[in-house]
């Protein structure tokens, strides 16, 4: 039985391009704030049961290593950590990093991000619309991709959304192969993969936009694919741009991008809402 596992998640960041590390950022905007919000989808294939395994097992190590570790017992995520496991915009370096480090070395799964930057700040059903078509975009590729497996399984992390929600988005990734879709909590540390390349992709796509100050920059602004990065002698990944070695946003997209098989904008996704683009 041959069967892709694909774990799913949705995430916004935002970013001001007036002020580099800007006060206002998780408030409302100042005056003189230039902002701008990111709103993205996620999905991280297992394209193997035993991809999936042995990812799972190698990420229980670091997770058994993080709780046995003094010194962070107090953290006020660690409570957290313990019950839903990784989460991305809340873990701190000291639960981040052994993640990311386990990363390097090499990843099971595959990453697709698909991505749209609103001038605006969308809420209620057109932020949720929004976030149904960069799915059903995204389904849509992968559901091309793995037509010749048996099955492909997927699974949403939850929110407060009804099942039917989901059931419409798969309806129309108009699946050619069976598909079995469930909704699960956080906790499963092959479904935080989805949060953190997502999440990670997303950062990198704010902080250079932060970074850049030119209006005819002829730097990509969008995350390279494991396609398009150029690596060492020695292997490593080396990544060009507006970002060095000591941004967090960089370092944490290098853990990722090895595994990175799409990237995409697209823009045309706030003219079906009636956003602003
Ligand atoms: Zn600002
Ligand atoms: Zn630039």
């Amino acid at each position: 039985m041959t069967v892709v596992h694909l774990k799913l998640d949705e995430s916004v960041v935002s970013v001001c391009l007036a002020h580099e590390g800007c006060s206002q950022i998780g408030g409302p905007p100042a005056d003189e704030c230039d902002r701008r919000w990111i709103y993205g989808v996620g999905g991280a294939v297992y394209e193997s049961i035993d991809g999936l395994a042995s990812l799972q097992d190698r990420l229980h190590g670091v997770r058994q290593t993080i709780l046995a570790r003094t010194g962070i017992e107090d953290a006020p995520r660690m409570l957290g950590f313990i019950a839903h496991g990784w989460h991305a915009t809340k873990d701190g370096p000291e639960f981040a990093d052994p993640l990311l480090t386990e990363l390097d070395r090499g990843a099971s799964f595959k990453g697709h991000v698909r991505y749209v930057v609103s001038s605006v700040e969308l809420s209620g059903p057109t932020k949720e619309r929004v976030f149904d078509l960069l799915f059903v975009a995204l389904l849509r590729v992968v559901m091309l991709r793995y037509r010749d497996f048996e099955r492909i399984d997927i699974v949403f992390e939850a929110d407060q959304s009804p099942r039917s929600r989901y059931a419409a988005i798969l309806e129309q990734a108009r699946p050619m192969v069976t598909v079995d879709v469930r909704v699960e909590p956080k906790g499963d540390s092959a479904l935080a993969m989805a949060d953190y390349l997502l999440y990670a992709t997303l950062k990198y796509l704010a902080r250079v936009m932060e970074r850049c100050q030119s209006e005819t920059c002829d730097v990509g602004h969008r995350p390279p694919t494991a396609n398009e990065v150029s690596y060492s002698a020695a292997g490593a990944v080396e990544l060009y741009g507006h970002l060095n070695g000591r941004d967090y946003a960089l370092r944490m997209y290098k853990a990722f991008v090895r595994s990175m098989s799409s990237i995409i904008e697209l823009p045309g996704v706030l003219g079906q809402v009636g956003g602003h683009e």
